[in-house]
């Protein structure tokens, strides 16, 4: 599996970093954001060092399809209440416009009763 010995996520990925945990399996992993904005705010990245959403490839849709289905088991094991009355937000920044800062693709999910920090 390719990693970048100077990204951040990869250093997680590889624990030479510690996160605090919320699922692992072989090709992706879901970890608190250090800075949550909402009450519930965790990151799912693959374990692969793909940059951003701009280096995807049709080799990574069945990857990003597992991610995105994992989205709403996950929200729910850490708090986010059924939709439709809870729910999340999903946010995936991209490039310097987009106010991406880690560049290794990874998917925001945001949730819990507001007001929030941001967003
Ligand atoms: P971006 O702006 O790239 O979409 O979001 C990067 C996110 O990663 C930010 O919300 C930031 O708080 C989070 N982050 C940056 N460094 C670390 C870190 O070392 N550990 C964790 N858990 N989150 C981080
Ligand atoms: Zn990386």
């Amino acid at each position: 599996m390719h990693h970048d010995d100077h990204c951040i996520f990869c250093k997680i990925v590889q624990r030479h970093i510690p996160s605090k945990l919320v699922y692992e399996d072989d090709e992706m992993m879901a970890f608190h954001d250090i800075h949550p904005w909402a009450p519930v705010h965790f990151l799912i990245i693959p374990k692969e060092h793909i940059a951003s959403m701009a280096q995807l490839k049709d080799q990574h849709s069945a990857l990003l399809g597992r991610m995105m289905i994992k989205v709403d088991e996950l929200a729910r094991q850490e708090g986010c209440l059924p939709y439709p009355q809870g729910g999340y937000r999903l946010m995936v920044n991209t490039g310097d416009h987009g106010g991406q800062e880690v560049h290794h693709l990874h998917l925001h999910v945001m949730g819990g009763p507001r007001p929030w920090a941001k967003g």
